[in-house]
């Protein structure tokens, strides 16, 4: 995120303007770092006079500015960790013209940070002067194998095929079989993605050739392309082999939409799919990419011959925690009070990294009391520190998120089964997946081509279940529903302009939504009048206020199932269908 960083210090050069018309709610600047690092914005475009305008991640539209005379250069890499997307003003008139104006201004703030870079560079690298490229990969054979790995049934059996293509290449070349190329891991940080990597080297025998994928982006273009040749010529000669590839989305990221196009990269991610389309089936070449963010990859990547293959490795069961907890604790001494069974139960949204890290920290309060023996108390304070510590690295819950992400989810789960129109809940649960914190899946009885009004209505109020559960619960809502927010409007928003389901603005349809891009700038085509753009704002405001409505009828009506379905889950973290039925079923018969 160079560009982010030239246009957040560019920024600092002016005074902002100050006043910025509209509807758009006024921030703080100090509230805005909050808001960011809280996730809680989505995009931001900063204007060269140091005026900043963007959405938050419930699309509320927000105003602010850079304090006078200030110089934060945290605020560009708060944007970088915290994902926002940064353009410039949309409101103004050529981007093009602007940065043409602050050219030699952005020449120098770049030399500046390159200077800085390329500083720290050549420390890390002793010597490193005068050397066009250095290397950035690691070849190993390692030892590890499948063993090693504990739980992921699923994900090592979808990787045998890759172990039994590297073990013999040439037979699948005799049987004019295409082995694998490309296999995407997909996966939150520290479920083992790279453990696993390793283990397909190891049972396969074979070099492991591994780097990240952020060291191919440089400043200079041309060398994130050159190091890639490198890297797989050096496969290609170790053959067969791996290259595993971390963080993919480095390089990976779509081409294009951006302001100014990232020709190193680009160029990057050209030379890698040259590379990959290049190989002879029987090279015996497998590149493993690992990604946390598959949604952001360019497509291109994706196709076949590429990284067809996905392996989705999710956070890990209880059960799978009780067995990651088994393989770390070998060789270490646990008192008898220490039962790995609790332990696991307590750590929901711990990572493979996180639970590996839990007993390490488990043997250091140990040995700080003075004792070799690991005890219950030391692994309450390991983990309380785990939680308490990186809590943005982490996606561990603390037992008060975890009961309020319970209620949230038992939420939809209870309108989806009460609902007459609702698809079948197929599982809920409460461990982290992606952005989410829980996730409640519906399983369409059969695939639909066409909804009724009933059923739309119904999935209104099933997306409006789990802000519903909480405002009946707690009396409150959290940020937790601003996605299901999102998806409700989006859908209510369809139903109006599109399906002709409001009787206020009646039997029209508009069509769909389409962005064109005009220089740039995202205009939004629109075929009617201001008037009927508010009446259909009304009308999206009245399905949505009335789903809501139902929903928390539907929960306060069934308020002890809701608090069993809660219980349920907070006790075994997933369940399925079935599991709601039953506690809808013991309810009623406890009390007809
Ligand atoms: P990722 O590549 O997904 O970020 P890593 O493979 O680097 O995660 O995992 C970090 C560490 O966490 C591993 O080295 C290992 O100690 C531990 N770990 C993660 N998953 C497992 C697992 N399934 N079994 C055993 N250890 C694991
Ligand atoms: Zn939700």
């Amino acid at each position: 995120m160079l560009l982010a960083g030239v246009i957040a210090t560019l920024a600092l050069f002016f005074v902002p303007s100050g006043s910025s018309g509209g509807s758009a709610e006024q921030v703080g600047y100090s509230q805005l770092k909050t808001d960011i690092a809280a996730n809680q914005v989505r995009s931001v475009a900063i204007g060269p006079d140091g005026n900043i305008s963007g959405t938050l991640t419930n699309g509320t539209a927000f105003t602010s500015s850079y304090p006078p005379g200030i110089a934060d250069p945290q605020f560009a890499q708060l944007l970088d960790t915290h994902n926002v997307a940064v353009t410039t003003q949309p409101a103004q008139s050529s981007i093009l013209a602007t940065l043409l104006n602050f050219l030699p201004l952005i020449v120098v703030v770049g030399l500046f940070l390159w200077m800085g870079r390329s500083a720290r560079r050549q420390m890390a690298r002793l010597g490193g002067i005068g050397r066009a490229k250095g290397k950035v990969f690691d070849t190993e054979r390692p030892a590890t194998t499948f063993a090693d790995v504990a739980g992921y049934d699923g994900p090592k059996q979808e990787v045998t095929e890759v172990v039994d293509f590297l073990r013999n290449p040439e037979r699948y070349r005799r049987a004019g079989a295409v082995g694998p190329k490309g296999l995407l891991m997909v996966g939150p940080p520290g479920t083992g993605k790279t453990l696993l990597a390793r283990a397909v080297a190891g049972e396969a025998g074979v070099p492991f050739i591994s780097v990240t994928g952020s060291s191919f982006v440089e400043m200079f273009v041309g060398v994130g392309a050159a190091r890639v040749r490198d890297l797989f010529a050096d496969a290609r000669k170790r053959a067969p082999s791996i290259v595993f590839i971390d963080e993919i989305d480095a390089i990976g990221h779509k081409r294009g939409g951006q302001l100014v196009s990232n020709d190193e990269r680009d160029q990057t991610l050209n030379q890698m799919l040259a590379e990959m389309d290049g190989f002879d089936p029987a090279t015996g070449v497998v590149v493993i990419g690992a990604t946390n963010r598959p949604e952001v990859l360019d497509p291109a990547l994706l196709r076949p011959g590429r990284f067809d293959r996905q392996v989705v490795i999710p956070l890990p069961t209880q059960r799978e925690r009780l067995a990651i907890l088994a393989v770390h604790s070998k060789g270490k001494l646990l008192d008898d009070d220490v039962d790995l069974t609790v332990v696991a139960r307590g750590t929901p949204g711990f990572s493979g990294a996180d639970l590996a890290n839990l007993i390490n920290e488990s043997a250091i309060f140990a040995v700080r009391r003075g004792r070799d023996v690991l005890d219950a108390l030391d692994f309450a304070e390991a983990r309380d520190r785990i939680l308490l510590g990186h809590r943005d690295s982490s996606n561990a819950l603390l037992p008060e998120e975890k009961h309020a992400v319970a209620v949230h989810e038992s939420g939809h789960a209870l309108v989806a089964a009460l609902s007459e129109h609702g698809d079948p809940v197929a599982k809920v649960t409460i461990l982290p997946a992606g952005q989410a914190l829980g996730v409640t899946e519906q399983l369409p009885v059969d695939e639909r081509h066409l909804y009724s009004a009933g059923y739309l209505h119904d999935s209104l109020a099933i997306r409006m279940g789990g802000r519903a559960a909480e405002l009946v619960v707690f009396g409150a809502v959290s940020t937790g529903a601003a996605d299901d927010l999102a998806g409700a409007t989006a859908l209510a928003t369809r139903m109006v302009r599109e399906f002709g389901m409001s009787a206020a603005v009646g039997p029209v349809g508009f069509g769909a939504e389409r962005p064109t891009f005009l220089g740039g700038e995202q205009v939004t085509g629109r075929t009617y009048a201001e008037a009927t753009q508010r009446l259909i704002d009304r009308e999206v405001t009245r399905l949505l206020r009335e789903a809501e409505h139902r929903a928390v009828a539907l929960l306060t009506g069934h308020r002890v199932a809701l608090d069993d379905l809660t219980e349920l889950l907070l006790d075994r973290e997933t369940i399925d269908g079935m599991d709601v039925d039953m506690v809808l079923d013991q309810v009623t018969r406890r009390q007809p």
